[in-house]
């Protein structure tokens, strides 16, 4: 007996996303989330007595407007504390540059040529990211006769593309296909631009600056909301808290505690979950908003699957080379300078980006590691005791299966402290509590296999109808009644919904 229309595993953003897009279209909805609370990577946590910060994601990138509208969460109480928030790439001699608006770049020595090359760089990748954006807001077309493909849709998306015209349309091909550190050094000299542009390039990437193809990730990231960042007001756990208020008032039944530990299936398909308490729930639409190779390789098994596809399924690469640390401070840390308010960034050249990646190549901790840091307590109140501060970093790259765990995890944070020192004298002299959350602590946290970013690397080869594999790129899966909802799927990451959105989309269509 069906408990509901709809089963959904996971209550990350991209599994509410997807329920309250389903309930719209009049499904009985269930999500069953295995953790205490709804949202995944999206919550605000206390990690010491007073001391708040964004338990894991700390900046909206790329928020989908269609789920900001269509679960209307500003009037479910999503706010923000910052929007447009510039970022300081920090210098260790406190020769700081300063990055706002889509163009302003300011900086003690910053060439007039620079300054000149930066905008024109700029503003044509933001024109390519104008192009790539819509790709993200579909299902990704099928490359195959009568595939039902929305071609009227791929039509106009195609006229975007040309235009572009003849010129751009080669290079944005180029582009497509180039390392971020070669367009760098053809077009910029100065390293602080340099180093915050190959960092934000790679920030969640299993790849460094001179990997093949690390350019579309920059693409990727400015296609969101054109580069534009913000801080929500009380952190990240109120986008949770704003999706959570929106799929109930849709109808949406949450069940938070509740980990699906096997998908059920009868016949030759799926028709509903079992807890790991034992507990069954039918349903004839199974959503799996989790890992796709968990979801296939643990949660479905090979018995229900065509034997190539589930030994593919066991091939989705998702390697995390993102650590998270939050620093509880009886003090705000001075980084010479700079302002507290802004998004820090220590990535000083290409070469230190890349030389962090290489070390995690080799399963190493990196003697210098690159990161983004957030002062919460200097964004509004609430997130540390007054006059103290709370610090929230993602901290790259750390390595994802270090042979010794717990000495990667100490190591890390002590190179993470010294590169914070190094830009912020006396910062350590302030630390009350130090947490550091590692690839393997965050995929045990919050069931992101490897611990990556987009649970399943965002690279050329899996994206797009490559994502997660070919036979799964549209959210239908070869077991009839499975679909995916996830980060897995297209476009991928981030505190987005898009995926989950595509995918309820998806499903309203070809089951209508
Ligand atoms: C270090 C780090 C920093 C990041 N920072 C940012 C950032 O600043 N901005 C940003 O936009 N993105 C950031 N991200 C990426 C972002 O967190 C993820 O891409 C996003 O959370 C994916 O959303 P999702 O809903 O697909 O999955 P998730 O958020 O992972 O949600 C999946 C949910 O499923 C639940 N679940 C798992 N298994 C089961 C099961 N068997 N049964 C029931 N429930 C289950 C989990 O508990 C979880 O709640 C960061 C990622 C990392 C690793």
């Amino acid at each position: 007996m069906p408990s509901c229309d709809a089963i959904i595993i996971g209550g990350g953003t991209n599994g509410l996303a997807c329920a309250a897009r389903l309930a719209a279209s009049g499904r009985r909805v269930t999500v069953l989330e295995a953790a205490p609370a709804m949202g995944g990577g999206a919550s605000t946590v206390e990690f010491a007595p007073g001391y708040r910060v964004s338990g894991l994601a700390h900046l909206v990138l790329n928020l989908d407007p269609r789920v900001v509208q269509g679960m209307d969460l500003a009037r479910h109480g999503l706010g923000y504390a910052t929007t447009n928030l510039a970022t300081t790439a920090l210098s260790a001699t406190g020769d700081h540059l300063r990055l706002d608006g889509p163009f302003g770049a300011h900086a003690p020595g910053l060439s007039e040529a620079d300054r000149a090359a930066w905008a024109a760089l700029r503003s044509r990748l933001l024109a390519f990211a104008r192009v790539l954006a819509p790709f993200n807001a579909m299902a990704p077309p099928r490359i195959a006769r009568r595939a039902g493909n929305d071609t009227l849709r791929l039509a106009k998306l195609g006229l975007g593309v040309r235009a572009l015209g003849k010129e751009e349309f080669r290079e944005f091909l180029r582009m497509i296909l180039i390392n971020v550190a070669d367009v760098l050094e053809d077009d910029l000299t100065d390293d602080r631009l340099r180093g915050a542009l190959a960092f934000d390039a790679t920030l969640g990437a299993w790849l460094g600056p001179r990997s093949p193809n690390s350019l579309i990730l920059l693409l990727n990231r400015l296609a969101g909301a054109q580069g534009a960042l913000a801080v929500p007001q009380g952190g990240m756990g109120a986008v949770a808290g704003a999706m959570t208020r929106a799929a109930t008032a849709a109808g949406v039944a949450l069940r938070c505690g509740a980990k699906v530990a096997r998908v059920l299936v009868t016949g030759d398909a799926a028709s509903g979950v079992m807890l790991d308490t034992g507990e069954e729930l039918h349903a004839p639409l199974v959503i799996s908003a989790i890992n796709p190779r968990v979801t296939f390789q643990r949660l479905v098994g090979p018995q229900h699957l065509d034997a190539g596809f589930f030994t593919r399924t066991g091939h989705i690469r998702s390697r995390g080379g993102a650590a998270k640390l939050h620093l509880a401070l009886k003090g705000l840390p001075d980084f010479r300078g700079a302002d507290p308010t802004t998004r820090l960034v220590i990535a000083p050249s290409v070469g230190v980006v890349e030389n962090a990646f290489n070390a995690v190549k080799y399963a190493e901790v990196p003697d210098a590691p690159v990161m983004e840091v957030i002062l919460p307590s200097a964004h509004g109140t609430g997130m540390a005791p007054d006059g103290c501060h709370s610090l929230s970093a993602i901290v790259q790259f750390a390595p994802h299966a270090p042979e010794n765990p717990d000495a990667a995890r100490a190591q890390m944070l002590e190179a993470a402290l010294r590169q914070l020192e190094a830009h912020a004298p006396g910062l350590r002299g302030l630390i009350l509590h130090a947490e550091l959350l590692m690839p393997y602590d965050i995929a045990a946290k919050f069931g992101m296999e490897g611990g990556n970013w987009h649970h399943g690397e965002l690279a050329v080869e899996q994206m797009l109808f490559l994502r997660p594999l070919p036979e799964a790129a549209q959210y239908a899966t070869p077991l009839p009644g499975l679909w995916l909802a996830g980060a897995g799927s297209h476009p991928g990451g981030g505190i987005s919904g898009a995926a989950g959105w595509n995918a309820a989309d998806r499903i309203i269509k070809v089951l209508k």
